[in-house]
């Protein structure tokens, strides 16, 4: 299964919890895959994605008051989980899935605070 396919699983499973978070993403790096969804993220983070994330403002306020709230998109949630046990993940190799929307399950741009932290 690719990471696509388990990406989609992931968020089946969630709906038959009725979980629908706002956006369910996967990532990998170096064979390891993790999954997780968009919301507030852990403030406790390897240095690297702190720093990133810094250089957009502070954490959990809109960068000039728009778009997300820095750190609460769900490319952040999975990086996070990704480098549990792992903290030299460079963020520009993690591979993610495409973000989908469980509500509708569309596919979700990227925004402009990822493309920044993630260098994509
Ligand atoms: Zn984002």
């Amino acid at each position: 299964m690719n990471l696509e396919e388990q990406t989609e699983k992931y968020v089946i499973k969630l709906i038959s919890f009725k979980f629908k978070p706002a956006v369910v993403i996967g990532a990998e790096y170096n064979g390891k895959r993790v999954f997780s969804y968009s919301k507030p993220c852990d403030s406790n983070m390897r240095n690297s994605l702190r720093n990133k994330l810094r250089e957009l403002g502070d954490l959990y306020i809109q960068k000039n008051g728009k778009g997300n709230p820095i750190g609460n998109c769900a490319e952040v949630n999975v990086s996070q989980k990704l480098m549990i046990g792992n903290s030299t993940i460079p963020l520009d190799k993690i591979i993610f899935s495409t973000p989908i929307r469980p509500r509708t399950k569309q596919p979700v741009p990227i925004c402009d605070n990822c493309k920044h932290t993630f260098d994509k």
